[in-house]
């Protein structure tokens, strides 16, 4: 068969951090490689990544730090394609880093730097790029046999065929920088389950009102525990005027469902009851809150106390077992959010196409020989920290070593 300029060995649909990895692997290998994306800017989302540095990667990265349905899936990727070998790209790029804290890595410049090293190895690698592109249709046809199955991309520049197609069209968090659910609408298409999504590593919204409502404390930022479904994460909380933001409530929206409760310890590893009953009993007279004022912030400590004690009173009125209760609560602080702040602000989506469907070796699809999906599509999701660059470059790099 002869298609001409519109024949592509592989085309890949998006070009974020995972379709560019892929293409580059492909097009080094001597593929004729078409990337097609509907934004005008390639590579959009790197470049509001980690506060426009891109923290490209996490040095510490293995598959117990994703969330899917199946934890093991995303461990042969991750395997194969290490945060080393990212890291080896941007020194041969002569990009200029830092490791933030607990492994992060990123950029001394800016998120651009990443977006110029994949977009030059794609164009050494002879990969084509088409932005500014919307896809109308993408169908598969047969000609004669089985193996001479093909997929045809129809967009508003003209219709492209190839004998393997690439789903890293993303997730859904910021549709305002192109974020659409055209990769999970391909995948039931195709008929491939998909594991339900939901806005993650996304703030939290709390009620205006009531014992769940911290209201009055935006800007605020306090190191804690925070867990959801058992699941604990000790960095800053930031209160906001939605509700709860900053690192921990962002990882722990990874693992949150609607109804949940989360659990906050507002003194992590202090015995608040054997500090505030030693004051007790030294017949100190000052209020409770301006006690706890020199443990946590002034503000929270006035805002703990207003929710959880009876009256504003001197810490010796207290009784022991008022207290004893009152400490139990600040590590065990009960919060109910409303929801998550949604995909607006959402760093990324939980949830995808199903793993069950996917090789995890290739990321091909089982059920359609061909139709491969790479990056944040499927169902693997990293916490914060550089982990789901490395899913978008580990799991790109391994579906560009096959197509
Ligand atoms: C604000 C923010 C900060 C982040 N910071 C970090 C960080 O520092 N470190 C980290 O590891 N992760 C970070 N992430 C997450 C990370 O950016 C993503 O997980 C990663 O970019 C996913 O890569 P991807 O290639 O799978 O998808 P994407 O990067 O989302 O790329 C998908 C591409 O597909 C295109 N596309 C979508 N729909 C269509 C369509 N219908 N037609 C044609 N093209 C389409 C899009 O335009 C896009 O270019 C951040 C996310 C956000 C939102």
């Amino acid at each position: 068969m002869d298609y001409g300029k519109d024949y592509f060995d592989v085309i890949i649909l998006g070009g974020g951090g995972a379709g560019m990895m892929c293409g580059m692997q492909a097009g080094q290998r001597g593929r004729k490689v078409l990337i097609i994306d509907h934004s005008k800017k390639i590579g959009g989302k790197i470049l509001i990544s980690g506060g426009g540095r891109c923290n490209f990667t996490n040095l510490g990265a293995s598959a117990a730090q994703y969330v899917s349905q199946n934890p093991h899936f995303c461990k042969s990727a991750l395997s194969r394609y290490k945060p080393e070998d990212f890291v080896s790209l941007v020194r041969k790029h002569k990009i200029p880093f830092h490791e933030k804290k607990l492994g992060q890595l990123f950029c001394d410049r800016t998120a651009q730097d990443i977006v110029n090293l994949l977009k030059k190895e794609c164009e050494e690698a002879g990969v084509q790029f088409l932005s500014d592109c919307e896809i109308s249709t993408v169908s598969q046809k047969q000609q004669n046999t089985p193996s001479q199955t093909f997929f045809e991309v129809k967009t508003i520049r003209g219709t492209f065929v190839s004998p393997h197609l690439v789903v890293a069209t993303g997730g859904l968090s910021i549709p305002k920088i192109g974020a659409t659910g055209l990769g999970y609408q391909i995948a039931r298409q195709f008929g491939l389950a998909c594991v339900g999504t939901a806005p993650a590593l996304d703030g939290f919204t709390l009620p205006e009102q009531g014992p769940h409502s911290f209201q009055g404390l935006s800007g605020l930022a306090v190191d804690c525990t925070i867990s959801s479904r058992k699941i604990k994460f000790r960095e800053n909380i930031l209160f906001t005027h939605a509700g709860l933001s900053g690192p921990a409530a962002l990882q722990a929206s990874l693992h949150w469902e609607k109804g949940d409760s989360l659990w906050v310890d507002f003194l992590p590893e202090k015995d608040s009851y054997a500090w505030l009953e030693s004051r007790k009993r030294e017949g100190n007279r000052a209020l409770a809150k301006n006690l706890l004022s020199e443990l946590i912030p002034s503000r929270l400590a006035q805002k703990l106390c207003e929710l959880a004690l009876p009256a504003e009173e001197p810490l010796i009125r207290i009784s022991d077992q008022e207290l004893r209760t009152f400490c139990e609560k600040l590590h065990h602080w009960e919060i109910i959010p409303t929801g998550t702040v949604g995909y607006n602000k959402a760093e990324v989506t939980r949830g995808g196409v199903n793993t069950d469907e996917l090789s995890s070796k290739t990321m091909e699809s089982k059920k359609i020989p061909g139709l491969y999906f790479v990056g944040e599509v499927i169902d693997v999701t990293g916490w914060l920290g550089g982990y789901n660059f490395q899913w978008a470059w580990a799991s790109g790099w391994a579906a560009g070593q096959v197509v």
